[in-house]
């Protein structure tokens, strides 16, 4: 598990956060929220390490006794609850039993520590009878005890519940910082960790590596679309057209399609703004520079509709050869 100190672009939540360690103190219950990926749960553990270290000070050794066993996952004053699927149920839930057992353990004392430290991960899943058992909790929290909510959509928590939480937001990570964070904690080549940290958007946790061969070819597909868009080399788009609607797994089409919209939205970007700073697939930046050259701007805005249009088609099950053929069709014209 992550130290504080390795926790990467996430400064403005840091902040907070350090500055409730010793000799500052934790407020009784938090908010995280933010974005799917982004090491909103290994700042919880990081931080609930570094609140039971026996040292104290900015972050946890790692080496004390009360570090070792959050590393190990048995500190008996660290709780965590995550969405289960539960009997009769279809879908992973925080139902009204995971709060009865949380309340039903932060009523006693801490075994080893100064406090009770519950971090309830998912709350996105929580139903409204759970929602409403831990808004009591909340409202008169018990002795020395930090709860730690944990969700991706502040939207789908009860507002009165929200209300009771110290809000601490998270942010999609800058691109340099999801780059060393690739290399560093995965190991991965510069190559590809420049890769992943544009599809990922900012949220290397919501990529599994696996993925990667996969969204990389879409994206050349997309970028080539584009370029015989720009070049108005019709046959060569129908060839590409043919070779997605022939595809075994349709999913390739409309991972095309979403990845023309974000190429199309990077160029955009490239020519208001007369630079790269703001663009999302920085690792082909070279490659987009060049095509941004090749479209004007009023035929980018077009084909940024119509690739939306295009997906929507996508969702009324038109095969994708008849997609991106009206999406070419639509561009030449223009
Ligand atoms: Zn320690």
């Amino acid at each position: 598990m992550l130290r504080l100190s390795q926790i990467m672009g996430q400064e403005n939540a840091l902040k907070t956060l350090k500055a409730a360690l010793p000799p500052g103190q934790p407020a009784h219950s938090y908010l995280f929220t933010g974005p799917d990926g982004v090491g909103k749960r290994s700042t919880a553990l990081a931080w609930a390490q570094a609140l039971f270290c026996a040292h104290g000070g900015g972050d946890a050794c790692g080496s004390c006794k009360p570090c070792v066993k959050v590393e190990k996952g048995n500190h008996p004053d660290l709780i965590l609850v995550k969405p289960e699927i539960r009997e009769k149920k279809v879908k992973e839930e925080i139902d009204i039993d995971h709060v009865r057992d949380l309340i039903g353990r932060l009523s006693y004392r801490p075994y080893e520590s100064q406090r009770i430290v519950a971090i309830v991960d998912g709350a996105d899943s929580m139903n409204v009878p759970a929602a409403n058992a831990l808004l009591k909790t909340l409202e008169e929290p018990p002795g020395e005890t930090v709860i730690i909510i944990i969700a991706s959509n502040m939207d789908s928590l009860l507002p009165t519940v929200v209300s009771r939480l110290r809000t601490v937001r998270f942010a999609p990570l800058p691109y340099g910082a999801v780059v060393e964070i690739l290399r560093s904690q995965r190991g991965m080549s510069a190559e590809d960790a420049k890769t992943m940290a544009a599809l990922s958007k900012g949220a290397p946790g919501s990529l599994g590596e696996e993925a990667l061969p996969v969204l990389r070819q879409d994206r050349a597909r997309a970028m080539e679309f584009i370029s015989f868009v720009a070049d108005a080399r019709g046959a060569e788009a129908f060839r590409l057209a043919t070779e997605l609607d022939k595809s075994a797994d349709k999913g390739r089409a409309d991972g095309t399609l979403d990845m023309i919209r974000e190429i199309v939205r990077d160029i955009i970007s490239i020519k208001v703004r007369r630079g790269c700073d703001k663009v999302i697939n920085m690792d082909v930046s070279e490659e987009l520079e060049k095509l941004s050259g090749r479209l004007t701007q009023r035929k980018l805005m077009m084909a940024y509709d119509a690739a939306v249009n295009a997906a929507h088609m996508r969702k009324w099950n038109i095969n994708p050869l008849l997609t991106m053929g009206l999406l070419y069709q639509e561009l030449k014209e223009r």
